[in-house]
């Protein structure tokens, strides 16, 4: 018998939940001894990684015995000239949760309020909860951030706002002009973090830039993530872009050694890698095209999505059908976590592998 050791933990932490990740394939293999498994659960690359930086890792594994360098000087002077900023408002992160998580830790206290829409990325409660603030979560509007609400929601102690553009689960996106009248009424002394981790796969122009208004607004911190349209979600590597005062205090809460190496030599070959970036892009349009087409054709309601992944109405409590694809080799994500239980979200794959999908669904279904 174990001791429970839950009442001795911060408050905010007795009350969290863990992070539910996406099955692995690995995972489904062990239970069901099946194989040719196809996992669109968790917004991966369907590509799998690059010859160009296949062998930027390959060239960097001899270092391996070495630290990383604690500053990422060279990934850093690249993402500078990519996105024309000075390298010292940039701060890597071991994944861009790992940005969030310090941003959180450096302005949030228990005492303070945080908002978010509801059916937000759920790190943004993860991170704030264990810090004991107060979670504020603005009802959704078309399930997506209904800005005029969030701004009514601020108070004397919003400390943050966090936003997700496009959002994931929803896939939901704001336009520029509509996300930059709202960044300029957030009062000066609120955080505004914009999560751009979809960003690459929107094809849609309206969409904003937000890194282009951090001369406007210091208040404003922008998060990107490899883990997407890049393809290196293993390699754990994102980056925020913002002031650079509140980039030195990110720099204080940091872990020194947070970015390894082969993700840092990784990070800087993907940047440079504009094919692969330009297949993934069209990899996923013409698989959405078919996840949209085959909604239709069930009959489905989906959410449009201006991400690498769709959100599908089941018209009826997606768990049973969620276990039905499992046991036919195909994995997607239930996201009744996020208050949406009759949903499923397929992240777009390969066509062999959405066609798998398409199929299965259409077994279970009928
Ligand atoms: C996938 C995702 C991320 C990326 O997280 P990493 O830690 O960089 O892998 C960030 N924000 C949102 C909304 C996401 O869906």
């Amino acid at each position: 018998m174990s001791r429970d050791f839950n009442n001795l933990a911060n408050l905010g932490v007795q009350k969290l939940h863990p992070y539910q990740a996406g099955k692995p394939v690995s995972e489904l293999e062990r239970e069901l001894g099946i194989s040719h498994i196809v996992k669109l659960a968790s917004n991966e690359n369907p590509l799998g990684i690059s010859d160009n930086v296949k062998q930027a890792i390959q060239n960097e594994l001899t270092d391996a015995c070495r630290y990383p360098d604690a500053n990422g000087h060279y990934l850093k002077a690249a993402l500078s000239e990519r996105h024309n900023i000075e390298a010292n408002q940039i701060t890597l992160g071991n994944g861009s949760n790992d940005v969030l998580e310090m941003i959180a830790k450096i302005f949030v206290q228990s005492h303070h309020e945080v908002i978010f829409a509801e059916h937000a990325f759920c790190v943004y409660p993860i991170v704030c909860q264990a810090l004991g603030a107060k979670l504020v979560e603005v009802p959704a509007k078309n399930w997506g951030n209904d800005l005029d609400a969030m701004l009514a929601a601020i108070t004397p102690s919003t400390k943050m706002i966090f936003i997700a553009n496009p959002n994931n689960p929803t896939g939901t996106w704001l336009a520029s002009d509509e996300l930059k009248r709202f960044a300029s009424q957030v009062p000066k002394d609120v955080i505004l973090v914009i999560d751009e981790a979809y960003t690459e796969y929107v094809t849609d122009g309206s969409i904003p830039n937000s890194i282009e208004w951090l001369s406007e607004f210091d208040n404003l911190v922008v998060t990107r993530t490899y883990s997407k349209a890049y393809g290196l979600a293993s390699l754990r590597l994102g980056y925020s872009v913002s002031n650079p005062s509140i980039c030195g205090l990110m720099n204080r809460v940091r872990q020194p050694f947070n970015v390894n190496s082969i993700a840092l030599a990784a990070g800087i070959a993907a940047l440079e890698d504009h094919d692969y970036l330009a297949k993934a892009i069209s990899v996923n349009r013409a698989g959405m095209q078919q996840l949209v087409e085959s909604c239709q054709q069930l009959d489905l309601q989906y959410i449009p999505s201006a991400g690498n992944f769709l959100t599908i109405n089941m018209a009826q409590d997606a768990m049973p059908i969620y276990q039905k694809l499992l046991h036919k080799g195909v994995i997607v994500r239930p996201v009744a976590n996020y208050k949406m239980p009759n949903h499923l979200r397929v992240s777009i794959g390969l066509e062999h592998e959405n066609q798998k999908y398409i199929d299965a669904l259409q077994e279970v279904l009928s």
